[in-house]
């Protein structure tokens, strides 16, 4: 994001003192007011030959327009070239052709015009600073800001606001932060923009607690400021602090805008916060937010993403006009809750609208197949990506037909496809290969696609733990301790298990045998009886999902306090009886925990839904959406 805080305006920038005779000046407003009016690129050459009869081809404010038409117009050539016949440019000509350079992008052109212009003896003025500067900030050549810098000081320019921000922006996005820190401190009065041009270069160097220090201290906030704060919070990963900033926006009556809503529905999906999703989903209604496509898209995620793929559907139908990303949000939740038939026709759908799938749209309709184990429907789609839509597949897509491959018991298949394919394979897709061969049993297989994996110093924390899971489930147990010394000794930590519910309003969060929750003991006690209740449903609990070799009575213990199971016993207990219980977990769900769940929801009554890494399960009496296939 950036924050354009000023506008040069060049025109109110000329010096007055010269007057020219009653007839240019008649003759000057009718060649300024021709090229104002002119609107297409063909139309420059003539109107300069004109120029040059009319020997007006030296005077600085008819060129000085020229070359702001040309910029307009995009045509950078033909600026240079009216510029290298003026015999002795003034400030203001060399600043309309540094702006021009900077709005085509050529950031190094801009600045060699500048140094021409120093390097000539023309001073360079406030604007023409400006410009260069920004030429600078985009362009990332911090060692030329520095030099610009310097003559700042030198020609007295620093107290020019338009020079500090832009000063400000170029030490912000190179991460200069004690040359950016000593620029913002000398601004007076804690200048919301230059705190909001902070808070933003501190989010994109992972320095949140920086961010929060200028965005506490920042006086009047405006909407933009707190979208910075809210955006630089999501960005790095501080979902519930993100959350807590809109929540203080709302008590400081500041209005969101487009932006902010969007930054505050991604931190909703990332934690499965239905509630406050919908809350703002009708405060968008309510306050007449603009409805584009971003934000439309926004919501499809929030409700996919939050387990109620209708609303996402509902969402998707009431918007007026759709792209692309619409419909890859669409697909992508209906394939995330098994709707894999309808993702297919909502990608049908698409093309008969018009729209081009981009190669983004294939990997969710490729996994959208794997889902759902549509073997010959994905090789045809993934055909049709270089015979019909000349998209030609990427590893990501790749990955997706080892996966539908393994999925669907082909891992021989699977193996072979990876050996023909053109590139390397990567950690991904030898990873959901592993996950295969575990799935069903191909302990020889596994073996091998791990030896890659390893060999080619590939393998993840992720692999690790499948690797020592392959060799569990098949009860070669010293096997698997082994893998998990390796991945100790390699310092491949395995991710916690977490899960996210959110009640009344509020998330919570519980790791793998977590204690720290204020209403553990009940927590616990609804666990104990659960289990116990279960077991008379014939629930027994699988022993093949733990990694230790351990007593059986222990591998109980440890099984049934993953996290979601924690999550569960809380929704259960401060929830009303019937009401839907909505889990985020970050990993994939153990084989031992969607029994179980299952059984729960089954004699208790509950809708269930559970995100986790790859996929929604929906339990409902005693059974699952994915039908056991995940
Ligand atoms: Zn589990
Ligand atoms: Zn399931």
């Amino acid at each position: 994001m950036s924050y354009s805080a000023t506008t040069v305006t060049l025109n109110s920038a000329f010096p007055r003192n010269s007057k020219p005779k009653a007839k240019d000046s008649q003759n000057r407003r009718e060649t300024i007011s021709l090229i104002q009016k002119c609107k297409h690129i063909h139309q420059i050459p003539p109107i300069h030959a004109k120029i040059i009869r009319n020997f007006e081809d030296q005077d600085p404010f008819v060129v000085f327009e020229l070359l702001r038409l040309c910029s307009n117009l995009n045509s950078i050539d033909y600026a240079t070239k009216i510029f290298q016949q003026i015999q002795t440019p003034n400030v203001y000509l060399y600043t309309a052709l540094i702006d021009g350079f900077v709005s085509s992008g050529f950031y190094l052109d801009a600045i060699r015009v500048y140094c021409r212009m120093v390097n000539g003896f023309v001073s360079p003025d406030n604007y023409a600073v400006t410009s260069v500067l920004k030429a600078c900030g985009f362009g990332l050549a911090l060692e030329e800001g520095r030099g610009v810098h310097a003559q700042v000081l030198k020609l007295g320019l620093s107290s020019n606001r338009s020079v500090r921000m832009k000063l400000l922006d170029l030490y912000g996005k190179s991460g200069e932060f004690e040359c950016a820190r000593r620029v913002f401190d000398e601004m007076p009065d804690r200048d919301v923009v230059a705190s909001t041009v902070m808070i933003s270069s501190y989010a994109d160097y992972g320095l949140i607690d920086e961010a929060i220090g200028v965005f506490n201290r920042a006086r009047s906030k405006d909407t933009v400021c707190w979208t910075a704060m809210i955006d630089g919070l999501v960005r790095n990963g501080e979902m519930n602090r993100a959350l807590e900033a809109f929540r203080e926006m709302q008590r400081d009556n500041v209005r969101p805008n487009e932006v902010t809503v969007v930054c505050v529905l991604s931190a909703c999906s990332y934690l499965g916060a239905l509630e406050l999703g919908r809350w703002v989903h009708s405060y968008i209604d309510k306050y007449d937010i603009e409805f584009n496509y971003i934000v439309g898209g926004a919501l499809i995620n929030m409700y996919s993403r939050c387990g109620d793929i209708d609303e996402a559907l509902a969402v998707f139908g009431k918007m007026k006009e759709r792209d692309v990303s619409s419909y890859n949000s669409m697909i992508e939740g209906l394939a995330m809750h098994g709707k894999s038939m309808e993702a297919i026709q909502m990608f049908q759908t698409m093309i008969k609208q018009g729209l081009r799938p981009n190669s983004i749209t294939f990997v969710k309709v490729l996994n959208a197949c794997s889902h759902g184990g549509l073997l010959g429907l994905g090789f045809q789609i993934f055909h049709s990506m270089t015979n019909i839509h000349g998209i030609q597949p990427q590893i990501e897509h790749y990955g997706c037909m080892v996966d539908l491959l393994g999925r669907s018991g082909q891992l021989e298949e699977a193996y072979n496809f990876i050996a023909r394919m053109k590139m390397a394979p990567d950690h991904i897709m030898l990873g959901a290969l592993l996950s295969a061969c575990k799935i069903h049993g191909n302990l020889e297989l596994g073996e091998r696609v791990s030896e890659i994996l390893v060999n080619c110093g590939n393998a993840d924390s992720g692999t690790y733990v499948l690797l020592s899971n392959v060799y569990a489930s098949s009860g070669r147990w010293k096997e698997a301790a082994q893998v998990r010394a390796e991945m100790k000794e390699g310092g491949t930590p395995k991710e916690p298990g977490c899960s996210l519910i959110e009640v009344n309003n509020e998330i919570h969060k519980f790791l793998l045998g977590d204690l720290r929750h204020p209403k553990r003991e009940e927590i616990y006690k609804k666990l104990t009886e659960l289990i116990h209740e279960l077991k008379s449903e014939g629930y027994l609990p699988a022993t093949e999902a733990v990694l230790h070799d351990i007593e059986d009575t222990q591998k109980e213990l440890a099984l049934s306090i993953h996290s979601e199971r924690l999550a569960i016993c809380y929704g259960l207990i401060a929830t009303k009886q019937g009401t839907t219980l909505r889990i985020v977990n970050n990993l994939r769900v153990c084989s031992d925990c969607h029994s179980m769940i299952k059984l729960i929801a089954k004699i208790t009554n509950r809708k269930i839904v559970v995100r986790d890494r790859n996929r929604f399960h929906h339990f409902e009496s005693g059974v699952c959406s994915c039908a056991d296939y995940w």
